[in-house]
């Protein structure tokens, strides 16, 4: 399979229609050769509506707050792949927040993403995408140590939703201690100074 036939299958793909009840819209965006591949949970409503990657609250924070990047820097395909464990919103869970991203869309199409790009470093964002990827470690320890997949340097984020806040008040070494030194390696990849 070429790397063109992967993203349409992955664009075609309407395998969760009837779980969902709605029409999946999959959504995700990079290049082969993007410097860095972002790994997250499943794409919100707005960015099921407006197909724009966090194009969200949770991406204010990523894009501006935590990677102290500009919009241009983040959709650049030269610069980031992002996808998710689930490629399509999955709906709401009628208690607010949104349905679990299904693990069988992961199980589908992230192995063979993960084959095709030839990133420098991984960032993975939130649990249930760390979870995934590194099964049976604690999340805290994800997120404050450095990882290897395949053998690329991985780093582990909460999930930078305002829903999350009481992950970042129980534990603000991640903003004040680990955030910066993430912020740096993604600069890094990126080639970014200033
Ligand atoms: S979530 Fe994944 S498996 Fe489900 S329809 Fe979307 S692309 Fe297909």
């Amino acid at each position: 399979m070429e790397f063109n036939e992967l993203k349409e299958s992955i664009l075609a793909c309407r395998d969760c229609a009837e779980k969902f009840g709605h029409t999946p819209s999959p959504i995700f965006h990079g290049t082969q050769h993007s410097k860095i591949m972002q790994i997250s949970q499943a794409p919100s409503k707005n960015v099921h509506l407006t197909k724009r990657p966090f194009n969200d609250p949770s991406g204010d924070k990523l894009k501006y707050q935590w990677y102290q990047i500009t919009d241009d820097e983040f959709y650049n395909e030269d610069n980031f792949y992002i996808t998710s464990i689930a490629h399509c919103f999955p709906g709401k869970n009628g208690k607010g927040g949104d349905k679990p991203p299904p693990l069988s869309c992961a199980k589908k199409w992230m192995a063979t993403e993960m084959s095709f790009v030839d990133n420098k470093i991984f960032v993975i964002i939130g649990a249930k995408a760390a979870n995934y990827l590194f099964p049976g470690i604690p999340f805290i320890d994800l997120v404050f140590n450095e990882h290897i997949l395949g053998d690329k340097p991985t780093y582990v984020m909460p999930h930078p939703s305002p829903l999350n806040v009481r992950w970042f008040k129980e534990h603000p070494a991640f903003e004040e201690q680990r955030l910066p030194v993430i912020r740096a390696k993604v600069w890094e990849a990126l080639g970014k100074t200033e």
